[in-house]
C-alpha cells in the first residue's frame, strides 16, 4: 500500500499530474530507460535519454501539460489527427526538429519549415541518437483516389538505443509491413473506413512478428474498433507476441 502511494506520488510528479494520460510504459534499451507515453489516437510521446520524441502531436496543448519539450516531432500524414499545425506550433520548442513527408512540408507555415527534415519513403535521418526509417503507408488496393495513396505519408522505424520501433501510420496490412523484421515494440492502427479491420491487423502483425504490439488510432466511423478481439486473434497465433491495450481515447479506463 505504501509503496503504491509513493509511486502514485512519484508518477504524478514527474508527469505533472496530467489526469488525461494513462500510466506510462517503461522499456530498457542500451542508453536508458525508454518511456512510452500513449497521449491519444495516433499520438505518442517517447522518452530516453533526456531525449522527447513526439509523434504526431495533435488534440490540442492540454493533452501534452507536464510533459517535456520535444527535442524531435515525427509526422506521418496530412490528416488532422496526425498534422494539427496549431498543436503543434503550441508544444514545439525554438529547436525541435520536425520530421515529415513532403506532403506535409507543403502546407506548414515558413516558421515551422526552419527545423524541418523531410523524408520520402525509404529515406532515413537520425535526430538525437535516434535513427528514423520511412516507410510506405497506404490504402490497399492502391488508388489514385484513395484516402491515404501510396507514398504521401510516412511509417516510421525508429532504432533506440538498440530496440526498433514501428509506428504504423494509416495503413492497411501492406506487403512493407509484413516483411519487417526484428521489430521489439509496434504500434499498428486499426478503424475503418480509414485502415484496415482488427482481423487484417491481426494477420498482419502475425506476419511480421513484433514482440509488443499496441493497437493504437482504432476509432472509426462507427466507434472504437474491438481491440480485444485483435487481442484474441493475435493470442490465438502466436502466443509469442505481446499486446498491449492502453488508454488512447479520453474516457477509456485503461
Ligand atoms: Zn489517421
Amino acid at each position: 500500500m505504501k509503496s503504491t502511494i509513493i509511486a502514485a506520488v512519484l508518477f504524478c510528479a514527474f508527469y505533472g499530474a496530467n489526469a488525461q494520460l494513462g500510466a506510462p510504459d517503461v522499456f530498457q534499451t542500451k542508453i536508458g530507460p525508454l518511456t512510452i507515453q500513449p497521449v491519444q489516437h495516433a499520438t505518442l510521446v517517447l522518452t530516453v535519454h533526456g531525449v522527447t520524441v513526439y509523434v504526431d502531436p495533435s488534440g490540442g496543448t492540454a493533452l501534452f501539460k507536464g510533459l517535456a519539450t520535444p527535442g524531435v516531432i515525427i509526422i506521418t500524414d496530412i490528416h488532422g489527427d496526425h498534422f494539427d499545425e496549431k498543436t503543434l506550433d503550441s508544444v514545439k520548442g525554438a529547436n525541435t526538429i520536425i520530421v515529415a513527408p513532403q506532403a506535409v512540408a507543403d502546407k506548414m507555415s515558413e516558421a515551422d519549415k526552419a527545423h524541418l527534415v523531410v523524408l520520402k519513403n525509404g529515406e532515413s535521418t537520425t535526430q538525437a541518437g535516434i535513427a528514423i526509417e520511412a516507410i510506405p503507408m497506404y490504402n490497399l488496393p492502391e488508388s489514385a483516389t484513395a484516402m491515404h495513396t501510396k507514398g504521401r505519408g510516412n511509417g516510421y522505424v525508429l532504432s533506440i538505443g538498440g530496440k526498433r520501433l514501428y509506428i504504423a501510420g494509416d495503413t492497411q496490412g501492406i506487403p512493407e509491413m509484413r516483411a519487417l523484421k526484428n521489430i521489439d515494440l509496434a504500434f499498428v492502427c486499426m478503424n475503418l473506413p480509414y485502415t484496415m479491420t482488427v482481423n487484417e491487423a491481426a494477420d498482419a502483425v502475425l506476419e511480421f512478428k513484433p514482440k509488443i504490439v499496441y493497437p493504437y488510432h482504432y476509432r472509426g466511423q462507427g466507434g472504437f474498433s474491438d481491440v480485444n478481439t485483435f487481442k484474441k486473434l493475435v493470442d490465438a497465433g502466436n502466443k509469442g507476441i505481446e499486446v498491449r491495450l492502453r488508454k488512447w481515447y479520453p474516457g477509456q479506463a485503461m
